[in-house]
């Protein structure tokens, strides 16, 4: 991996995943150029970079054009949690697919590496198990899903034509669930939902019957996957899957976080959203081969710092 210091760009750099990557980049020594609307964060999460001598804050929407000097593109911007994706779905179509468009044209122009943070979700709700990045998918074009996942797999088109056609430096990562400190409390995502719950007391809210599995990685991990790709060999373009390949039912989540916080919430079953994959779980051959990555944090080790987070930053 390359050590010497570069200006990184990373869109999305106040969410959860790309404050986190901020923060990693500066104590790497890069300059780090965070491009954000706000839409699904506030300055909280980087409030603490934002005297750091080479971190440099822009508000600034994706899906319009953007002219900077970058070595280096991380295309992190998209809410990710389902209820704020579908809160104004036609907005998150064009930010997956206006953004990528924006953000490779600024790539070929400046001969950036440009890594975009795709998704397990373009796999829909597979029928292969686990999920291997040669499998298409069983995506629901017309769902209340599909302007998230049709938007992310439009982008990895544009990502693939972009290298065929202008032969940019693309890596693609699909990205698993993945949790910790600095997620949004009312994010809607199932980890943060059951840990404010049970901090609460409230009940425990199960969509379905809680049988559905998803495999969750501790945010450090994937970090360190998403670095690793961005400095690998130019040929590995990907798709690759980074993710825990532990698999647990939102049961088992569930019961896990009550027993880690002592709480004394109940579990209460609602409506299973519409399609709502039924299981979920990477196969991390190639990561492992090519980037020797691994998740390193087990479940139970990266629910500890995540409910701490919660018990002293949420009153
Ligand atoms: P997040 O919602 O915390 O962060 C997304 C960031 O993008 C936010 O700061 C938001 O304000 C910003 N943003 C949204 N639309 C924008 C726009 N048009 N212009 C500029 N900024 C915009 O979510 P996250 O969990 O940090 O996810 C980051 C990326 O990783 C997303 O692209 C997401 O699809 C992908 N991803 C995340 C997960 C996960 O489990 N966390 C899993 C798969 C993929
Ligand atoms: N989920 C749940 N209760 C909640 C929030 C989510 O049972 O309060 C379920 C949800 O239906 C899904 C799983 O947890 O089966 C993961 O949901 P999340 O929104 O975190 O991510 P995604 O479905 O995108 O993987």
């Amino acid at each position: 991996m390359s050590t010497s210091s570069k200006r990184i760009l990373i869109t999305g750099g106040a969410g959860f995943l790309g404050s986190h990557l901020s923060e990693r980049l500066l104590n790497q020594g890069h300059d780090v150029l965070c491009v954000d609307n706000f839409y699904t964060s506030t300055r909280r999460n980087i409030i603490h970079l934002l005297e750091h001598p080479n971190f440099e804050l822009m508000r600034h929407d994706v899906t319009f054009p953007l002219y900077v000097e970058v070595d280096q593109i991380f295309n992190m911007a998209c809410p990710a949690s389902p209820i704020h994706y579908q809160r104004d779905p036609v907005q998150t179509t064009k930010t997956s697919v206006h953004g990528a468009i924006n953000m490779l044209g600024l790539a070929k122009r400046t001969d950036a590496r440009i890594l975009q943070a795709s998704t397990s979700e373009v796999y829909g709700d597979p029928e292969v198990h686990p999920q291997t990045e040669d499998y298409w998918g069983n995506v629901n074009p017309i769902g209340i899903r599909s302007c998230y996942d049709e938007g992310k797999r439009c982008a990895e088109t544009l990502f693939f034509d972009y290298r065929r056609q202008h032969n940019t430096k693309i890596k693609v990562a699909r990205i698993f669930n993945t949790y910790g400190p600095r997620m949004l409390p009312n994010d809607g995502r199932v980890v943060s939902n059951f840990i404010m719950q049970a901090l609460q007391g409230h009940d425990i809210t199960i969509y379905g019957d809680g049988n559905q599995s998803r495999s969750f990685c501790y945010v450090d991990d994937l970090v360190n996957g998403l670095i690793r790709l961005m400095n690998s060999k130019e040929e590995l373009t990907g798709p690759v899957n980074l993710g825990n390949p532990g698999e647990f039912t939102i049961r088992e989540l569930a019961e896990k976080v009550i027993t880690m916080t002592g709480s004394k919430s109940s579990l209460i079953f609602e409506p299973l959203p519409q399609d709502d994959p039924t299981q979920r779980k990477p196969d991390i051959t190639q990561a492992k081969a090519e980037l020797d990555w691994q998740p390193a944090i087990t479940l139970e080790e990266g629910l500890k710092p995540t409910i701490d987070y919660f018990r002293t930053h949420v009153s």
